[in-house]
């Protein structure tokens, strides 16, 4: 259906951090997929686990134990300090799950309107309950009526969400992305997520947080939260997990982990056997190449990069980013830029119109950073 107004191009290849075309021609793929293919196209120990497992076993269902699944588990957990996983095939599905068990929680205390705080710009998904989950009108035009059960605060806004502890019953979680992905790469205050631990700990609230975009190393640590000193109850993820295989995961922790039972949820297809060995050589690599060292070094090649060959551009009000998740925010709107990126060789994404967002494979080369620089710098100082 018509959902994508598409670039012409198709491509039919990927090495790497580069792309090639059904003509020949190669591309610096800065985008990934939308932060997916985070260790680059083609990726040998990826495409070896799922070569051998395609020819052991792809699927056999969650009404039995699945052994790979059981490992990842263990392994995300020890990652990120959760106790238990659910798994599923995307980021939506991965929020679907933590807003049921924040639902779940509140109507097992006998909260039978229980209700989630989100935040504006923030982007959670596609399905309904997560779309009204997301903060920007234009996901939710035409869509109505929209779920109940969402309170409303602005990003990166304490107060706000103090408010609202002091003013509404009912509310049983906080749902928050650490960095706006789609809502153009925002980076709150470093006390936001502690002293959003904070209320939530003194309300007795469920802190959730989408790191759909931002986990599997893309900002320099597994997952976001862990630059500050903040543990979530609940944390989702998919994009970077299985590398360019659909997976997704909602992790939890403490009594969150322990709310759904036999028949509350679940997925014909979360956590095959595939998708976990998808999974498994992605958490080997990023173990064994120190990814998220690399995805913090060459963020900031990239960056620095950026802020000297954009130095005395007018038209550029900020280059900002953690890891390889970078903004280049403009003052206006440039709507001709990714396809002229496109004829000069490089993937980029524009979002909200005017901030340009680069998510670039996580281990780029020192020469690959510096052709990024150089390409987009001489887009946006033409
Ligand atoms: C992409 C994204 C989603 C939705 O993931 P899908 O796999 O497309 O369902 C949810 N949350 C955030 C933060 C995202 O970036």
């Amino acid at each position: 259906m018509n959902t994508y107004g598409r670039l012409p191009v198709s491509f039919v290849k990927g090495n790497g951090a580069y792309l090639q075309d059904d003509k020949g021609n190669q591309y610096l793929d800065a985008l990934t997929g939308i932060a997916v293919c985070g260790l680059g196209h083609a990726h040998p120990k990826v495409a070896q686990a799922l070569s051998e497992q395609g020819q052991t076993l792809l699927h056999t269902s969650n009404l039995y134990d699945i052994p790979h699944q059981t490992r990842l588990a263990q392994r995300l957990c020890a990652l990120s300090g959760m106790d238990n996983a659910f798994f599923c095939n995307s980021g939506a599905e991965a929020n679907e799950a933590a807003i049921k068990l924040a639902r779940l929680k509140g109507n097992r205390a006998g909260n039978h309107t229980p209700s989630v705080v989100v935040v504006e710009g923030s982007f959670h998904g596609r399905t309904m309950a997560t779309l009204t989950a997301t903060g920007n009108r234009k996901v939710h035009a035409g869509f109505e009526p929209l779920l109940g059960g969402f309170v409303r605060a602005p990003f990166n806004d304490i107060d706000a969400i103090q408010a609202i502890a002091d003013n509404n019953a009912g509310v049983v979680a906080v749902l928050v992305e650490p960095i706006l992905g789609e809502g153009g790469i925002y980076i709150p205050d470093s006390g936001y997520l502690p002293a959003l631990r904070k209320i939530c700990d003194q309300q007795g609230w469920l802190l959730m947080l989408d790191e759909v975009q931002t986990g599997n190393a893309r900002t320099g640590e597994y997952f976001a939260y862990q630059h500050s000193d903040c543990l979530p109850d609940i944390v989702t993820t998919a994009k970077g997990l299985g590398n360019g295989v659909p997976i997704g995961v909602c992790l939890a922790r403490g009594e969150a982990a322990k709310l759904f039972v036999p028949g509350n949820h679940g997925s014909t297809f979360g956590g095959n056997p595939l998708a976990c060995a998808a999974a498994h050589a992605v958490l080997d690599v990023i173990e064994e190449e120190n990814i998220c060292s690399q995805a913090k070094i060459q963020g900031q090649r990239v960056v620095d990069g950026l802020r000297t060959a954009l130095a005395g551009n007018n038209s550029v009000t900020e280059v900002r980013g953690l890891g390889m998740m970078i903004a280049v925010e403009l003052n206006d709107e440039v709507p001709s830029l990714v396809s002229d990126a496109l004829n000069d060789g490089l993937l980029i994404n524009v979002t909200q119109g005017n901030i340009v967002r680069l998510l670039p494979p996580l281990n780029l080369s020192n020469e690959e950073a510096d052709e990024l620089v150089s390409k987009l710098a001489t887009l946006l100082n033409r």
